[in-house]
């Protein structure tokens, strides 16, 4: 009985007919997907992409060369070497000599940006980006500075939107 009535469901196309209802079904419905890279879905201000060092307004690094997120990254993708330098004010600070990031072993967990008591280090909505070769993801102090740079805009209004949670 479960044969004939099979056999007659392929003979009677019932299966392409069902398979026809679903796809006229969604031709008509709402798109809920994008055509990427023209159009993009919404982002968080919260986002972590690409890693950023600020400077403030004056121009000099905020980074004062702690290194709580050096200490604090559980993926050890951090590497910073410093030493003391002229202020201008007739003191002196510590400033970085050494600032890598190994974007090939960062899990993107943000740890490094929480940690950081100067909001130098933080994490950008910067997605677009790629490596051919291993070491293009390895981000020097220079590079991450300079990401910092091309975004300054966002990221100073992302944190200030944030303000109370950070
Ligand atoms: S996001 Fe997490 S894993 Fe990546 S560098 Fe920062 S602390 Fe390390
Ligand atoms: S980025 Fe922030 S946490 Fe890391 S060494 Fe500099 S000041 Fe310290």
């Amino acid at each position: 009985m479960g044969a004939m009535k099979e056999f007659f469901n392929s003979l009677l196309l019932k299966e392409l007919f069902k398979g026809l209802t679903v796809t006229g079904r969604y031709m008509f419905a709402r798109k809920i997907t994008v055509q990427y890279p023209e159009e993009k879905t919404p982002q968080s201000n919260r986002f972590r992409g690409l890693h950023a060092l600020r400077r403030y307004p004056n121009g000099e690094e905020r980074c004062i060369a702690c290194k709580l997120c050096e200490a604090v990254c559980p993926a050890l993708a951090i590497t910073i070497e410093s030493a003391e330098r002229e202020d201008g004010n007739g003191q002196t600070s510590r400033r970085t000599t050494r600032y890598d990031i190994d974007l090939t072993k960062c899990i993107y967990c943000g740890f490094c940006e929480e940690a950081c008591p100067v909001d130098a280090i933080v994490m950008t909505r910067v997605f677009e980006y790629h490596g051919e070769t291993r070491g293009d993801l390895y981000y020097t102090k220079q590079m991450l500075l300079a990401v910092g740079e091309r975004n300054e805009t966002q990221i100073a209004a992302d944190r200030a939107q944030d303000a109370p949670f950070r």
